[in-house]
């Protein structure tokens, strides 16, 4: 069985490590390098986070979120067995924290009550912490906040896991980099291929080819910063109730943290706007004042693409099968979405 799979974001990759494992023949073709920095996957924040998503994502979303946060150990367990320097991606379920400060009481309220109401039937944990728990758990969260810990929440450090899966590409599939394809281009491989994938997130906007029967793709931009940060340390990340973005503050290896994200409804990639630092980088400080020296690596402006009701969907036509619409949970859902794509691949065998 020969299967193309286009675009090495978080779906390709997972579909295309998915379909390897069982012994498929898989050719991925990415308009970059497969260490480009251009793509949703290579922003984003990397939280798996079915819980406080929960709030305001469509139901599907939170299916396919608890479902994906029980497959990621076994996906990067599989994954360093492949990669030939046989490293493990920073990966980290302790839970997460929301966070509000005096000011942002009936934000927190409101948030709890909608995470508890739409979760009503799941086995999950929404634990109030007084300031004495915070401080236990999280020391470095200053000034007086109030705070709910959410469990089962998780992470993994999306940078590692594209490295790590581009050693494992590379030595495992066909792997074709710098191919941009058209609509028509991708018709055409229908016939030299058993099963094309169709994963071009962002890149399908205005372009799609099977699933303009359920409404145009849109983009959403996202504004994420990643500063250096000795001074400070997180075992979880926290999200901070906010009156006009949901911001979160994630921390990753080697002091490095990542401080997002805006939601503009633009598909624009022009570079972050004074607005937006100012916002991201006082939440930062809001949790630590010590934030104030920490050194600025990059701010990157991201666009995810989203259908009118913000699911994802995965639809098959003959033999192509298109995955789209993750909109801000591609790591949230993406296990659960390439598992539904192979599914599709070996019922039709
Ligand atoms: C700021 C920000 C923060 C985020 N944080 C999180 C988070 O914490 N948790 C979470 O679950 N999600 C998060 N997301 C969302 C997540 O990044 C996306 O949902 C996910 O990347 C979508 O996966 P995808 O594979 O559909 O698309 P992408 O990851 O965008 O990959 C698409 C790939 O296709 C390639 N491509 C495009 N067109 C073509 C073409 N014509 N030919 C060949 N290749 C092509 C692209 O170069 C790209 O590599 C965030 C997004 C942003 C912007």
């Amino acid at each position: 069985m020969k299967v193309a799979v286009i675009g090495a974001g978080v779906v390709g990759r997972l579909t295309a490590l998915s379909l390897l494992n069982q012994g498929t023949q898989v050719s991925l073709f990415e308009k970059s390098e497969l260490t480009s920095n251009h793509n949703a996957a290579f922003v984003s924040a990397g939280m798996i986070s079915p819980i406080s998503e929960s709030a305001h994502a469509h139901p599907e979303v939170v299916d396919l979120g608890f479902k994906s946060l029980s497959l990621w150990p076994k996906i990067l367990q599989r994954m360093a067995e492949y990669d030939p320097l046989g490293r493990d991606v920073y990966f980290r379920d302790d839970g997460s924290l929301v966070v509000a400060s005096a000011h942002e009481q009936p934000g927190l309220q409101q948030f709890h009550y909608d995470i508890k109401s739409k979760l009503a039937t799941r086995d999950v944990d929404i634990k109030p912490l007084t300031n004495a728990q915070i401080n236990d758990i999280e020391p470095d969260i200053k000034n007086s906040h109030s705070a709910f810990l959410l469990q089962p929440e998780a992470q993994l450090c999306n940078r590692s896991f594209l490295t790590a899966s581009t050693r494992v590409l590379l030595e495992e599939c066909h792997s074709i980099s710098q191919q941009q394809l058209t609509v028509s281009k991708i018709k055409k491989l229908q016939d030299s291929f058993d099963y094309v994938v169709d994963c071009r997130g962002e890149g399908a906007i205005d372009k799609e080819t099977i699933q303009q029967d359920i409404g145009p793709l849109r983009g959403v931009r996202g504004e994420v910063i990643r500063v250096h940060c000795p001074d400070v340390s997180l075992n979880r990340f926290i999200r901070v109730i906010h009156p006009r973005h949901p911001i979160y503050i994630v921390p990753k290896p080697n002091s490095t943290f990542v401080v997002g994200a805006t939601e503009v409804e633009s598909k624009s990639t022009h570079p972050i706007t004074v607005r937006s630092t100012l916002e991201l980088l006082n939440t930062l400080y809001s949790i630590n004042p010590a934030f104030a020296e920490a050194t600025i690596l990059e701010s990157h402006v991201g666009v995810r693409a989203a259908y009118l009701d913000n699911a994802p969907s995965v639809l098959k036509k003959g033999n192509l099968i298109s995955a789209n619409g993750l909109y801000r949970h591609g790591w949230l859902t993406g296990p659960a979405i390439s598992q539904k794509i192979v599914n599709h691949i070996q019922e039709s065998n």
